[in-house]
C-alpha cells in the first residue's frame, strides 16, 4: 500500500552494509508508511574485504565499483528514496594505513566530513536523523565515530541561520536517534545460533545499551527484507554464515520483534513505540 506521507527520515552510515546491519528493518517499515527516507553514506567501503567465499572472480581492484552497486540495489530493496555518497575513503581499522589518506573521512576536518550532512538536512528537512551513539566502545571503527561526530555538528549548523547559507533555508532536526543493541537481544540470539551449533561472532558477556533506550520500534513484517538488504551486500556477505542467516525473519521476530533508539533529550523511564511517536498525530 503506498501512502503519500509528509513525514521524512535521514541516516547516516559509515560503509555501504551498514545500512543492512544497523536499522534495515526500521527503514523498511516506515518507508512501507509512506516516509520519506534518505541514505547518507560517508565511505565507499573501500577497505573492505572480499566476505563471499562464493564470489571467486572478483579482483580487490573491482571491490569499491561493486559495493557501489550493491548498495544501490540494498537501499532499493530498503526503501529508501535516495542514497547520498559523501565521498570521503574508508579508513580502515584503527592503525590502519588508510587512516593516513588524505580522503579518510576520520582524517578530513570534521567542518569537511559534516558539510555534506548539512546539505542534506537543509534540502530534504527530516523529522528523525538517526546515526550511530555517541558510546561506540564495542565497535571503535575510525569512520563509525566520525558518523558521530559529524552528525551532532551537522545538526548544529543546518539549524543555526549564520552557518554554510549556501545550504539554503535552516533546518532544526526534532529528533535525533542513535541506533542501540539492548543485552535482552544479544543473549536471546546468542542462546538461539548456539542451540544451531553456531559460533558467536562477539564475546557471550557483551552487554548492550539498555539505559540509553528511548524508544522502540516494532519491526514485526519487515525482519526478512531486513535480510534481503544485507544478503544485496554480496562481496560482503557469505550467504553460508550461521551467524548473518543460520536463523530465518520468523525465528527474529520471535526472538526480538523491535529495533531499539537512543532519543537524544527525551525523558528518562519512558520508552516511545516508533521514531515518530509524539511528531505524527497516528503514533
Ligand atoms: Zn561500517
Amino acid at each position: 500500500m503506498d501512502q503519500v506521507s509528509p513525514w521524512r527520515l535521514v541516516t547516516v552510515h559509515a560503509h555501504p552494509d551498514d545500512e543492512a546491519s544497523k536499522g534495515a528493518a526500521t527503514i523498511a517499515r516506515y518507508a512501507a508508511e509512506g516516509v520519506t527516507c534518505v541514505l547518507v553514506t560517508a565511505t565507499g567501503g573501500e577497505e573492505g574485504s572480499l566476505l563471499n567465499p562464493a564470489l571467486t572472480d572478483v579482483r580487490p581492484e573491482q571491490l569499491a565499483r561493486r559495493r557501489r552497486s550493491e548498495l544501490d540495489a540494498a537501499a532499493r530493496r530498503a526503501g529508501f528514496a535516495e542514497v547520498v555518497r559523501l565521498g570521503f575513503r574508508d579508513s580502515g581499522m584503527p592503525g590502519s594505513p588508510a587512516g593516513r589518506h588524505p580522503r579518510a573521512f576520520s582524517r578530513v576536518p570534521l567542518l569537511e566530513a559534516a558539510r555534506g550532512i548539512v546539505a542534506t538536512i537543509r534540502r530534504v528537512r527530516p523529522h528523525v536523523v538517526i546515526s550511530y551513539p555517541d558510546d561506540q566502545s564495542s565497535y571503535p571503527h575510525p569512520d563509525h565515530l566520525r558518523v558521530f561526530d559529524a552528525t551532532r555538528l551537522a545538526l548544529e549548523l543546518a539549524a543555526d541561520p549564520a552557518a554554510l547559507r549556501e545550504f539554503g533555508e535552516p533546518w532544526r532536526v526534532p529528533r535525533w536517534a542513535w541506533s542501540l543493541w539492548v543485552s535482552e537481544r544479544f543473549e536471546r540470539l546468542a542462546e538461539a545460533l548456539r542451540a544451531k551449533g553456531v559460533a558467536l561472532p562477539w564475546r557471550p558477556e557483551r552487554r548492550g545499551q539498555d539505559e540509553l533506550v528511548r524508544a522502540r520500534v516494532d519491526v514485526r513484517g519487515f525482519v526478512s527484507v531486513a535480510q534481503e538488504v544485507l544478503r544485496a551486500h554480496e562481496t560482503q556477505v557469505d550467504p553460508g554464515s550461521g551467524w548473518w542467516f543460520g536463523l530465518d525473519a520468523t525465528e527474529l521476530e520471535e526472538l526480538w520483534p523491535f529495533e531499539d533508539y537512543h532519543v537524544v533529550g527525551a525523558e528518562p523511564g519512558v520508552v516511545l513505540d516508533g521514531l515518530f511517536a509524539g511528531l505524527r498525530a497516528e503514533d
